[in-house]
């Protein structure tokens, strides 16, 4: 009988200053601040000497929430823990990239009171209990930004009790986090990762500092699966070509008891769901990514899956509807206390 995996230990949540000062600057004060919250995250609960992060001139409004959503899914629990959010100072044309399209999107992110300018980036790994595996997907940015270390330990959840860490795509703000100062962040972990996927980066001419450090740094941890394939009992892969050419879904369990990862594949929680044939910046092949979109929609809307996209806002998760042909729209999840 496995442990209930919904009921771990709670971290300490003693007020604590440095803490609360640093909860304090907030996603706004992340970039100012990221010296101060990179110490945070490897200091100890009580410092030896008072903490005196350097105040910001304006200080921001505490984060809502603590980083991290748990959510009862069939028989496995889900969480979603954040990696924290980047700003952005434009979402037009990065999330929705046709050119010819952009007043379109405008009137839609007018018409639902999403913000166009100033706002935020959000990235959102998600841990799956199933059984006795504790799988991680995907693992944010690392270094300095990446705070899915700091909200994972507020979610009760110890690096070392991931079993397996399933990437869905080599983009740095997957990877990231699968190394802390140059060893393995999930160091009891499997690694999972497309071969197509994973072949691409390792064998790039002048791979990227965050490809060398996390994908071929890391050959000997890596197994690598293929589109289609049930990967660990009750998670299959998924292939959702477009944002890049190898990535991969995941589907955990099966209709409304199953929940489809979607990483990428998802792009924009309005644009890319509201309208047929819209891409994103960062779409390898934009044209691909859409069609892509379009089928993977239309299997969750069909199969009655419960669905996380990666830079949905958080708490990123809950279900889509079709508003008609070609056309989605997001329903976060109702909030659960529990
Ligand atoms: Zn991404």
């Amino acid at each position: 009988m496995a442990p209930d995996p919904a009921a771990p230990a709670l971290p300490d949540l003693q007020p604590n200053a440095r803490r609360d000062t640093l909860r304090l600057l907030g996603a706004a004060g992340a970039v100012l601040a990221a010296a101060p919250l990179a110490r945070a995250q490897t200091a100890p609960a009580t410092p030896a000497t008072p903490a005196t992060p350097a105040a910001p001139a304006t200080p921001a409004l505490p984060m809502n929430g603590n980083g991290f959503y748990r959510q009862k899914i069939g028989d496995m629990t889900l969480t979603v823990v954040s990696d924290g959010a980047a700003p952005l100072p434009a979402l037009l044309p990065t999330w929705g990239a046709n050119p010819e399209r952009q007043a379109e999107f405008a009137a839609t992110l007018a018409e639902y009171s999403v913000a166009a300018a100033n706002t935020v980036n959000h990235f959102n790994p998600v841990v799956l209990d199933m059984g006795t595996q504790r799988i991680l997907v995907d693992t944010g940015r690392g270094g300095t930004g990446g705070q899915l270390a700091a909200n994972l330990g507020r979610a009760g959840i110890e690096p070392g009790s991931i079993t397996a860490v399933f990437i869905t795509h080599g983009h740095g703000d997957h990877i990231g986090g699968l190394t802390t100062n140059g060893s393995p962040t999930f160091a009891n972990a499997q690694h999972l990762m497309g071969e197509a996927e994973y072949n691409f980066w390792a064998t790039q001419a002048s791979p990227s500092a965050a490809v060398q450090a996390n994908l071929i740094a890391l050959k000997d941890k890596f197994t690598l699966v293929q589109p289609g394939q049930t990967i660990l009992p009750g998670l299959t892969t998924v292939a959702t070509p477009g944002h890049t050419a190898g990535h991969l879904s995941l589907l955990a369990g099966s209709g409304p008891s199953g929940v489809m990862v979607l990483g990428d594949a998802g792009g924009h929680f309005l644009l890319s769901l509201k309208h047929e044939g819209a891409y994103v910046s960062f779409d390898t092949d934009g044209a691909l990514a859409a069609r892509t979109r379009q089928t993977i929609f239309d299997r969750i809307v069909t199969e009655g899956l419960w669905v996380t996209g990666y830079h949905f806002p958080f708490q990123a998760l809950g279900h889509l509807r079709r508003l008609g042909a070609g056309s989605y729209e997001y329903e976060p999840t109702v909030w659960n206390w529990s």
